[in-house]
C-alpha cells in the first residue's frame, strides 16, 4: 500500500504532541509538514513545541511552519488560564526539552498547506487540532482546495456530548467559530469530537510502559502526559485518565474503522447564545450527499492497542 501524506495543524499543547508521536510512528503515514495554530498555546510557543517534540522523535526532516496568531474574527489572542492548568505554561507539562537546533521555515503556511493539496491531491490528509483559522483562510484562498485534498480530519467540536468550555462549546471550535463554520459548511470531514475523544483515556499504567523503556523520549513523554494525568484528576474527576483528543483524530484519519459515524450537513453557531456549537444545519438537513461524517462510537480497546504499540515502538528507538 502507498504511503498517505499527512500535514498536522497544532496548537501543541500535550494531546498534540501524542498526535505527533503517533503519526510520527505509524508506518503507512508519511507526515510532510506541521502548521502552528494558537489554542492551547501562542502560536509561537506551539512552533516551539513541535520543533522539540519531532527532534525528541528523531523526526528533523519534517518542516514546521507558523499558521495565524488568531481567530479570523479578531486581531489578538488571550491564552485561557485553564490551558496553563492543563498543559502547563509552556505547554508541554512544564517539562524542559533542549531548544531545537532547527528553526521553523520561513514560507507562509497557508500557501505551503496550498501546494501539498495541489502537489499530492487525494493522496493528503490534513489533521487539525486546534482552531481552525489557517484552514478557513486556505479555504477562502484557494476554495478548490476542498474537492482536491484526500481527507480531513479534524478534533473538535461536540454534537452528541456537552462541550468542555461552554455547555454547547469544545476548545478548539470556540477558538473560531465563525473559521469553524466555514469549513463544516464547505469542506467535506470527519469529526472527531468530545462525544468519542472522552471514551478514549490513557493512565499512569501506560505511561509508566513508556518510562520502563529508559529512552530519552519514553521518559520525556511519560513526564509530560502525567502532568496532564494530574490535572485531568482536578479538571474531569469522573474520567479516571486523560482524553487522548489529538492523537485519537490521527487514528482515525488513518484508520476509519476506529469509529462509526453518522452523516450530517452541518454548520456551527455564532451568536451569543450558542456560540461555537456543531450541529445539524437547518437549510441543508435533507441536501444529498451530507459533508459530515460525525465521530459517535469509538473502538476504544482497538485504538488504544495502536496508540500503544506505536508509541512504544517509536519511544525504544529515541
Ligand atoms: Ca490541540
Amino acid at each position: 500500500m502507498a504511503q498517505k501524506k499527512m500535514i498536522l495543524d497544532l496548537d501543541t499543547g500535550i494531546d498534540d504532541a501524542m498526535a505527533i508521536a503517533y503519526a510520527v510512528a505509524d508506518p503507512t503515514v508519511d507526515l510532510i509538514g506541521i502548521i502552528g495554530s494558537y489554542g492551547n498555546v501562542y502560536v509561537e510557543d506551539g512552533v516551539q513545541n513541535s520543533l522539540k517534540i519531532l527532534e525528541l522523535l528523531g523526526a528533523t526532516d519534517v518542516p514546521v511552519y507558523q499558521g495565524l496568531a488568531h481567530s479570523s474574527e479578531s486581531d489578538h489572542f488571550d491564552r485561557m488560564p485553564v490551558s496553563a492548568q492543563i498543559h502547563g505554561n509552556n505547554g508541554i507539562g512544564e517539562v524542559d526539552l533542549p531548544a531545537p537546533k532547527r528553526p521553523a521555515e520561513t514560507g507562509d503556511a497557508i500557501d505551503f498547506f496550498i501546494k501539498m493539496v495541489k502537489k499530492y491531491g487525494k493522496d493528503l490528509i490534513l489533521v487539525p487540532t486546534g482552531p481552525l483559522t489557517n484552514l478557513d483562510a486556505a479555504i477562502k484562498k484557494a476554495p478548490e482546495i476542498v474537492d482536491e485534498i484526500g481527507n480531513i480530519t479534524l478534533m473538535g467540536g461536540a454534537v452528541t456530548v456537552p462541550g468542555n468550555v461552554t455547555n454547547v462549546a469544545e476548545a478548539n471550535i470556540q477558538q473560531d467559530a465563525s473559521a469553524a463554520n466555514n469549513v463544516f459548511q464547505k469542506a467535506p470531514l470527519t469529526q472527531v469530537g468530545l462525544d468519542v475523544t472522552l471514551r478514549t483515556l490513557l493512565t499512569k499504567k501506560e505511561t509508566q510502559q513508556w518510562r520502563d523503556l529508559g529512552t530519552q523520549s519514553g521518559r520525556a513523554f511519560a513526564d509530560i502526559v502525567d502532568y496532564y494525568i494530574k490535572a485531568y484528576e482536578v479538571t474531569s474527576p469522573d474520567l479516571h485518565g486523560c482524553a487522548l483528543h489529538d492523537p485519537f483524530a490521527v487514528g482515525v484519519a488513518i484508520n476509519p474503522d476506529f469509529v462509526q459515524t453518522i452523516s450530517l450537513n452541518m454548520y456551527v453557531t455564532t451568536d451569543d447564545q450558542y456560540y461555537g456549537r456543531t450541529t445539524g444545519d437547518p437549510a441543508r438537513l435533507s441536501d444529498p450527499n451530507p459533508n459530515v461524517k460525525v465521530a459517535v462510537n469509538a473502538d476504544v480497546d482497538g485504538y488504544l492497542k495502536a496508540f500503544m504499540d506505536h508509541t512504544l515502538t517509536l519511544f525504544k528507538q529515541n
